[in-house]
């Protein structure tokens, strides 16, 4: 094998123009919360980044007033081709500052910058795109001659995709003539206040776009808050059931994305090389804090020695370290509590007999880093094959037909993504059809599109992102 050396490649933080202090938006303006300051760190260094304001149980109070207001009074009435036009204008905007919130992604969540570069941030301007041609043509979504808005959304996020989550949750939503009051995840607040000013840039008005800093209290007083029409939520299955029993019996409307812990199948019949790479993405891209993560590999058995040979050898060549650099494929993990909970697991695998093989990459010495994992031997009851570990270790487990392959993908409480490695196409179509999965890939992994729903079913959660099917969970018909 080739050693290559690379030269650090680093993008310069200064791009991410950051501030010392970030505020709420609240009714078309950045305000004092009422809350106690944050504090933002990079986790790559865990460094602070920058004071931020948090929001009072008033200030999500004034929030909700403010989006009641617009909806009713300016973006409800608003004609489907004026909204278009603003949400074109954010979507413009945010690829004309894209380098700029790339950084600053990066530098708030500890991601590889090649993927907040090349992933986030264009994603997150495709999404705005797709919504602002459907503004006006919704009556054409297939979903009743005159669809309405709901109201007032409360949308809360999480941390690993903070941008991306925020427009999955702010285009559909405006969109269909919504108003919005989001909360950003605590620990990555940054770049959803820099859309909100970005939207205040395009001329959105006062109160359609709400953005509330702070822990989990705030997104527990506004999702339990009576002026909302519906709640849009992206997190852990622990928060969303939590959720789920606040809004029960209230009429509001719901929608749940939650873990995952997604099978990817790789028979015997697959080209090798490619799903090695699929494998590898499905797993350590973002860390692995990703929802539809391919965090259980279901390897043939007659393949299995040679596959797991051909991964390690892929996955020592994975450059672990300095996010901001262009080399590096695996950036921080996003947290402290997060790293102990990845060492915990990680832990329980070794407890329960699994074979732990760890690359060799070198680890910065600060910040908050954990190498590339593989667990192989791994059972079924294990816990580190049932539970979502929401970071970079992939456990393997075999199979040797493929009605075993689907008994196994399927035995889990989740259901948001698969993977399918086969070189013919009957068998990927047939394993698709028995796999109980929200989306399913087919020689390929991890692929995201504002035209294709995301979602899942059982402990994954409900309803869709996207496409012309996720906008009915902002319409009435
Ligand atoms: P959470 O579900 O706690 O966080 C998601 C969002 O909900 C954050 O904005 C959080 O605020 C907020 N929140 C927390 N408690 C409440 C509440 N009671 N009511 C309303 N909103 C609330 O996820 P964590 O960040 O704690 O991550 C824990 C685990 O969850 C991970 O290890 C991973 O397994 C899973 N996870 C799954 C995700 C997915 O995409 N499916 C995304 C993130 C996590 P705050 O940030 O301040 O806590």
């Amino acid at each position: 094998m080739v050693d290559w050396t690379y030269a650090p490649a680093p993008e310069s933080a200064a791009l991410a123009n950051l501030a010392p202090t970030y505020r709420p938006f609240v009714d078309g303006a950045f305000v004092d919360g009422g809350g106690e300051a944050l504090k933002t760190v990079n986790p790559a260094t865990e460094e602070v980044l920058a004071e931020v304001g948090t929001a009072s149980t008033e200030d999500v109070d004034r929030a909700v007033a403010a989006a009641r207001r617009a909806q009713t009074e300016v973006w409800g009435p608003m004609p489907g081709a004026e909204r278009a036009k603003h949400l074109f204008r954010i979507a413009r905007i945010v690829a004309e500052r894209a380098r700029e919130l790339a950084v600053l992604e990066t530098l708030d969540n500890g991601k590889p910058i090649k993927e907040s570069r090349d992933v986030d941030v264009p994603t997150a301007s495709a999404h705005l795109f797709h919504h602002a041609g459907w503004a006006d043509k919704l009556e054409h979504a297939g979903l009743g001659a005159d669809p309405r808005p709901l109201g007032v959304v409360g949308a809360v996020i999480p941390w690993n995709f903070p941008l991306l989550m925020a427009v999955w949750k702010i285009a559909p939503a405006l969109a269909c003539g919504n108003t919005v009051v989001l909360k950003p995840a605590e620990t990555t607040p940054l770049t959803a206040l820099v859309l909100a000013e970005i939207a205040a840039e395009a001329g959105l008005p006062a109160g359609v776009l709400n953005v509330l800093p702070g822990a989990g209290d705030v997104g527990a007083a506004l999702v339990r808050h009576p002026g909302l029409d519906k709640v849009a939520f992206t997190g852990s299955t622990e928060v969303g059931k939590e959720i789920q029993r606040t809004l029960a019996g209230t009429g509001r409307r719901l929608t749940l994305e939650l873990g995952g812990k997604a099978a990817n199948i790789v028979y015997d019949d697959a080209p090798l090389d490619q799903a090695v790479e699929g494998v590898v993405d499905g797993i350590f891209f973002n860390q692995g804090h990703v929802c539809c993560a391919g965090s259980r590999l279901l390897v043939q058995e007659s393949i299995a020695d040679e596959f797991e040979e051909l991964l390690h050898r892929r996955i020592a060549t994975l450059r672990v370290g300095d996010p901001l650099d262009k080399n590096t494929d695996v950036g921080a993990i996003n947290s402290r509590p997060q790293l102990e909970r990845i060492v915990d697991l990680a832990a329980a695998g070794d407890a329960e007999g699994a074979q732990r093989w760890t690359s060799p990459c070198p680890l910065p010495e600060r910040g908050l880093f954990f190498p590339p994992t593989v667990f192989s031997g791994v059972e079924q009851s294990m816990r580190i094959a049932r539970e979502e570990i929401f970071g970079p270790v992939l456990s393997v487990l075999t199979f040797r037909t493929p009605a075993e392959a689907v008994a196994k993908a399927n035995n889990t409480p989740y259901g948001l993504s698969a993977g399918i490695w086969t070189d013919k196409g009957s068998k990927a179509m047939w394993t698709a059809q028995q796999l109980r999965a929200g989306v399913v890939w087919a020689n390929t992994f991890n692929r995201f599109d504002p035209t294709a729903p995301f979602g899942g079913y059982r402990e994954s959660g409900f309803g869709r992102e996207g496409g012309r099917v996720g906008l009915e969970a902002y319409l009435a018909g």
